[in-house]
């Protein structure tokens, strides 16, 4: 398998965990929670400058505090993932919700999936418009409906009758235009900075139970329908119990070929 292109993967691995009670003389060790997140692969920190680096790094250790509380209160690893992606969406620096980049004409489309490794049960969302957390909509594609995949206006319709907040699609193009953002988003539409800021989390709780999830904006000046990695289960997120929780990042078309 070969890549061109910066692929990045957020995963908790069980082959540690295992390999310790299996060749341990100590009793096996009792499973305590871990987290991992990601805020996706691409631009380094000195071609972001400093000021959206220090966003982007506060944005994600208010993430993964978020994620400590809950896990730390006994919260599950699908409860966690859930809320921790939320609030990377609602952060304008990350290509995810609020700071989605956009079509080649100008829009905003987003993705997200969720997996419990407990169930394997899945669901995802693709190409919404007006979803504010794409997250929540995968999750509710996972535990109220009997399918996997929604996309277009039939997922942004889907959100309205879960009460899911549905916004303007404005909302996703105003923080553009203000410090700081315009900067983020205009990097965003290089052609040479396809991949941005895809926001991850995989979780192990303390039940032992494993849960991820991905969202994005997707790539920038992506075709109008296009579609990545990330609603994509076993190509952008992946979860079973006893095996691995892994989210993706980097340019998707990469992930689903290989
Ligand atoms: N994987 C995402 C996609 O291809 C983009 C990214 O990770 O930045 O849609």
């Amino acid at each position: 398998m070969k890549f061109n292109v910066t692929l990045l993967v957020a995963a908790i691995v069980f082959a540690q965990l295992d390999a310790h009670s299996i060749h341990s003389e100590e009793p096996a060790m009792k499973p305590t929670w871990a987290i991992v997140i990601h805020g996706g692969a691409g631009s380094s920190p000195t071609q972001l400058g400093e000021e959206s680096s220090q966003k982007r790094t506060a944005g994600l250790q208010h993430a993964l505090q978020t994620g400590r509380d809950l896990l730390a209160d006994g919260g599950t690893a699908m409860d966690t993932v859930e809320a921790v992606i939320r609030t990377l969406e609602d952060n304008p620096v990350f290509n995810a919700g609020r700071g989605s980049v956009l079509t080649n004409d100008g829009r905003v489309e987003m993705d997200a999936s969720v997996m419990d490794g407990k169930t394997l049960g899945c669901g995802a969302v693709a190409g919404v418009t007006k979803t504010k957390n794409p997250i929540s909509l995968a999750r509710r594609v996972m535990t109220n409906t009997k399918h996997v995949l929604l996309v277009g206006p039939g997922a942004d319709e889907f959100a309205e009758t879960q009460q899911v907040p549905l916004v303007d699609p404005e909302y996703f193009l105003s923080q553009r235009h203000e410090d700081g953002a315009a900067n983020i988003a205009s990097a965003n539409q290089e052609e040479d900075e396809p991949h941005f800021g895809t926001v991850g989390c995989v979780v192990l709780d303390s039940q032992g139970n494993l849960a991820a999830g991905t969202s994005t904006g997707g790539t920038a000046k992506k075709l109008p329908g296009r579609v990545g990695d990330s609603p994509i289960v076993g190509a952008g997120t992946y979860a079973a119990n006893g095996l691995c929780a892994v989210s993706g990042t980097g340019v998707g078309e990469e992930y689903i070929r290989n």
